[in-house]
């Protein structure tokens, strides 16, 4: 079927397709790339990536050209959907991090409503009230200040994405002193020793660093076995990325909560064994995702644990 016709029978759009081939025509150009869309013999439209070359004879005339054609059609699809889908997460992220952000924002307020009434009541009728009363008083204003902190902390968590600062090259060193000095009263009541080898410069969004020493020491701190608590911070060159290391000589955990501790509001121990609620890993996580890294850990019971946090150079 090919044979004796011109190639132009074969082409729509024939003038584009001439244009895109004139620096080959005019010897601007040995070899030349292009894609266009034609219809196939039974009247698909296809993707084509064509590769052309003039061949020449010894005294450099144009005697023919050789074309090849690849259907790339699929891989474009493929591409369009995935971007496709990019955008989609894109948008439920951000309508996901928005509704968090307005349902603790919102929440707050009624809740404060409960908390202080609650004050109120126990405040105004302390005479009237008899212990059980009382007691059912201070549950309930128990339950609301706790509410108001996982609200709080739900807040804080929904931020990270939205008001993050640009990252920038920031001294690991003087992020580990800032996060050292948030926790100066912490540090002090436990006698806990900080230590720390050389930190690098690394592409971070600088309060949030701080945010991740400092949420990985007070844990080291608050989950302390008998002894002094004793912290060491270091960092190791990976090549792309930098690994961080937290390790303490606490509690230790065991490797089978790996996942479930970076989870939001998930905790082993309950309130009357340490405080928290159970945000400042899942903060972690969610700050190193942002800057393109991750966070684990490696620990056994009894024996300590070290996070380690890994950040692109
Ligand atoms: P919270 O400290 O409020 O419980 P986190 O998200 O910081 O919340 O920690 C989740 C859980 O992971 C903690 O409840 C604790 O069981 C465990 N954990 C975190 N850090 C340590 C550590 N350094 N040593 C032992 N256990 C830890």
């Amino acid at each position: 079927e090919v044979i004796g016709r011109e190639a132009s029978f074969y082409f729509e759009g024939e003038q584009e397709t001439y244009d895109l081939l004139q620096p080959l025509f005019n010897g601007n150009k040995d070899m030349i790339y292009v894609e266009s869309w034609q219809r196939r013999k039974d009247g698909q439209k296809r993707l084509l990536a064509w590769q052309c070359r003039v061949l020449k004879d010894e005294r450099g005339n144009v005697t023919g050209a050789l074309s090849s054609a690849r259907d790339i059609t699929e891989r474009q699809l493929a591409e369009e959907d995935l971007k496709r889908a990019l955008a989609d997460l894109e948008r439920s992220n951000k309508e996901l991090e928005q509704f968090a952000s307005v349902a603790s924002h919102d929440l707050q307020e009624p809740l404060r409503m409960v908390a202080s009434y609650t004050q109120l009541l126990a405040q105004r009728y302390e005479n009237r009230l008899d212990d059980k009363a009382k007691k059912y008083i201070d549950y309930a204003v128990d339950g609301a200040v706790r509410m108001q902190r996982l609200i709080n902390d739900l807040l804080t968590y929904s931020r990270i994405g939205t008001r993050g600062n640009p990252l920038e090259p920031t001294d690991a060193h003087s992020a580990l002193g800032e996060a050292i000095k948030n926790l100066a009263a912490t540090i002090e009541e436990n006698r806990a020793i900080i230590t720390n080898d050389e930190l690098p410069t690394v592409r971070a969004d600088a309060s949030q660093l701080v945010q991740v020493f400092q949420n990985l020491i007070a844990n080291a701190i608050k989950f302390r076995g008998k002894d002094i608590p004793r912290v060491h911070v270091s960092a190791q060159d990976h090549g792309r990325e930098w690994v961080f290391s937290v390790r303490d000589n606490g509690i230790g955990i065991d490797p089978q909560y790996a996942d479930r501790i970076f989870q939001i509001f998930q905790r082993l121990h309950t309130r009357q064994e340490y405080p928290g609620t159970g945000i400042g890993l899942a903060v972690c996580k969610r700050i190193l995702e942002r800057h393109g890294g991750r966070i684990w850990f490696e620990s056994e019971p009894g024996k300590g644990s070290t996070f380690f946090f890994a950040i692109l150079k």
